[in-house]
């Protein structure tokens, strides 16, 4: 490293790795090096609260310690060892995860758009030589090319065509059109129960319901994304229980080590059944460390959490309150707030974190709010003067 970028680095960091990193990310200036609950500390030791919690990953906050005692615990005994070895971690989480859902199997992995690649695959080994899976417009279901493939939104295509075929894209929330698209090269449906990054776009009462019954009819598979909604963000442990239905399979990430990879599908003995040794697999899935805190995150989700993830996210959504508000929506503490065009969301984004806030946006003009389940009501106070002094100075 030069004379000059040493200096650069002591006197600035944060700055120097707009050089070295790749361009994939608009970043904001500022260089976190600490964690604590539902703030952080930036390296010029200014405090923040969270409303973004890693986008939905961290929600019992930073450093929990429950969570950080258990990964020091798993740190100390051993990091990794290979897939090729039972695990009685894995064991003990995967009995939670299927219990919870009321499925048979887990399979780990380490990200979201794994936990998707995964499911379309066992969707189309179970499929038997039936292998469309139709998604919905605006979902969103990760990066790789399987499951950007899935993801109906032309603006993340750009520049990487050829896709992966054998995806069928239909509005979302509309179930009629499903099954106008059904064929038989139709093998399962693919959808969040509530789109997060295309604006915290909430279906229809019924909406997974239904589409379960038009599975069932013609032998399909329901595969609910919950990589946003899972783990207790929407106040019910995965938010396709908010209505009577059973998915065939369910994808997790984000929120379920708090912060650590870690990626699962859980799915039925009827799909489990069809993979075989060898059929697919990672080496780094479902790590030691990863696994270790997922048990502690899943333990501290109690129903008395979720209860009050419901409760304050219902409190948020009644506080926010301005004329340039078209619309504030979501479940639980996955919020969005969308605003007419004399606002822009991501000047408020950027306003709010001067202020000291951290929230993100969404879709066309919405605020996403996802603050961490442990966050206080004096919390929720600090968060709802800061919108309002921000946009107050909008206006
Ligand atoms: N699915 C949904 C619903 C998501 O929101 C995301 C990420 O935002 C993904 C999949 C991809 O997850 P990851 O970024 O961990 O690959």
């Amino acid at each position: 490293m030069s004379a000059v970028k040493q200096l650069q680095f002591e006197t600035s960091p944060g700055t120097i790795g707009t050089d070295v990193l790749l361009k994939n990310y608009k970043r904001y200036p500022i260089n976190f090096v600490k964690g604590d609950g539902a703030y952080l500390y930036d390296s010029e030791g200014k405090k923040y609260l969270d409303f973004l919690s890693g986008i939905a990953v961290t929600g019992l906050g930073h450093c929990h310690p429950k969570v950080t005692e258990a990964a020091k615990n798993q740190l100390e005994n051993f990091w990794h060892v290979s897939n090729l070895f039972q695990s009685s971690l894995q064991e003990e989480l995967a009995e939670k995860l299927v219990s919870l859902s009321g499925l048979d199997n887990a399979f780990f992995c380490n990200s979201g758009t794994e936990a998707n690649e995964a499911a379309i695959k066992f969707a189309r080994k179970w499929g038997n030589g039936k292998s469309t899976i139709i998604t919905a417009i605006g979902g969103f279901h990760g990066r790789t090319l399987g499951s950007l493939s899935a993801t109906a939104q032309y603006k993340l295509w750009e520049g990487f065509s050829p896709l992966t075929p054998g995806f069928v894209y239909v509005p979302f929330n509309d179930v009629e059109a499903v099954e106008y698209s059904l064929n038989e090269s139709i093998v399962g449906v693919m959808v969040e129960p509530i789109q997060g990054e295309s604006g915290i776009n909430v279906p229809d009462d019924n909406y997974l319901k239904e589409l379960k019954e038009l599975c069932v009819k013609h032998n399909l598979l329901l595969i609910v994304d919950e990589v946003q909604t899972g783990m207790g963000r929407t106040g019910k442990m995965f938010a396709h229980q908010w209505e009577d239905v059973k998915p065939d399979m369910i994808t997790l990430a984000k929120g379920i080590a708090n912060g650590l990879p870690l990626g699962a599908v859980i799915c039925t003995k009827e799909i489990g059944d069809v993979m075989k040794p060898g059929s697919h697999g990672s080496t780094f899935g479902g790590n030691p460390v990863a696994v270790a805190a997922a048990n502690a995150v899943v333990d501290l989700l109690t129903d008395d959490l979720l209860s009050r993830v419901y409760m304050m996210g219902e409190h948020i959504k009644k506080s926010l309150n301005h004329p340039s508000i078209i619309e504030v929506r979501g479940k639980g503490l996955l919020i969005g707030v969308e605003f007419e065009k004399n606002i822009n969301a991501k000047a408020v984004a950027s306003k709010l974190l001067d202020n000291g806030i951290l929230a993100g946006t969404a879709g066309e003009n919405v605020i996403r709010l996802l603050p961490p389940f442990i966050i206080t009501d004096e919390e929720i106070g600090l968060f709802l003067d800061g919108f309002s002094s921000v946009l107050k100075r909008s206006d």
